[in-house]
């Protein structure tokens, strides 16, 4: 299976089958620790649902998560690599535990008045309360175009912040203040994802996106000096940002 079209949303490809919009799922399947699990889909693109990962965290939670027996893989960073693409840039450097730090770069008034920059510890808590809950958001005369050209056909205001010139046209306004760069970490987090290994590392991002974020992976997985897969025996030698356990996770 390889990552296909990155332009909008990240696809995955295998066998002639392309599934889009991939990446809110990826990402709550990635905060919630979740590393072997079968999706079924009946369309070509995953629902959009309010624009987060809220939903897809509340379906799994409600599934059930189980343990198994085999110890979790990890892909920890011991070299830093880092990737420029058409002005954005994003990074990997060594750290013990999941960290992601972005800063966004829009000309825009409304971005001007919200704050620019986040670094969290990811942890399925901090994820749940401080991630999963960040729409994506767009811009009014992008989505006139995309209309145009037949795509993002079930757009609304119900599942993306969308801004006109000088404002945010969604009456209930944002859910957090910093919600704008909370969600580049949301989706940085499930294009993360996409290694299929648990992350030890610090991410960063300057207005990178889904093409970016892809193809830091790709330069990483080509670099095997950067990183080294491993296993812990017990809990108390995990970084820990990993330590939580599921128990400890609630539903909100
Ligand atoms: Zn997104």
């Amino acid at each position: 299976m390889t990552v296909g079209d990155t332009r909008m949303a990240t696809t995955l490809e295998s066998g002639g089958v392309q599934v889009s919009t991939i990446e809110h799922l990826m990402s709550a399947l990635a905060g919630l620790g979740v590393d072997n699990v079968t999706v079924e889909i009946d369309g070509p693109e995953l629902p959009i649902m309010d624009g987060s990962a809220a939903p897809f965290v509340f379906l799994l939670q409600s599934a059930g998560i189980e343990g198994q027996p085999n110890l979790k893989k990890f892909l920890r960073i011991v070299k830093p690599v880092q990737i420029e693409l058409d002005g954005a840039e994003a990074s990997l450097e060594p750290f013990d535990g999941f960290k992601l730090s972005y800063t966004l770069d829009y000309d825009h008034p409304v971005f001007a008045a919200h704050e620019h920059r986040a670094c969290i510890e990811c942890t399925s808590v901090s994820f749940l309360k401080e991630i999963s809950r960040a729409r994506t958001f767009g811009f009014l005369a992008d989505y006139e175009r995309l209309k145009m050209l037949n795509l993002a056909q079930g757009g609304s205001l119900d599942n993306a912040v969308v801004l006109d010139e000088s404002k945010i046209l969604n009456t209930e306004g944002l859910r957090v203040a910093d919600e704008f760069v909370k969600h580049k970490i949301l989706d940085a987090v499930g294009d993360l994802y996409l290694l299929r290994y648990s992350l030890i590392g610090w991410f960063k991002g300057y207005k990178s996106g889904h093409g970016t974020n892809n193809g830091l992976l790709r330069k990483l997985l080509a670099t095997p000096e950067a990183f080294e897969i491993i296993s812990f025996d017990d809990e108390a030698s995990l970084p820990p940002s990993f330590r939580h356990s599921e128990a400890e996770i609630e539903v909100h």
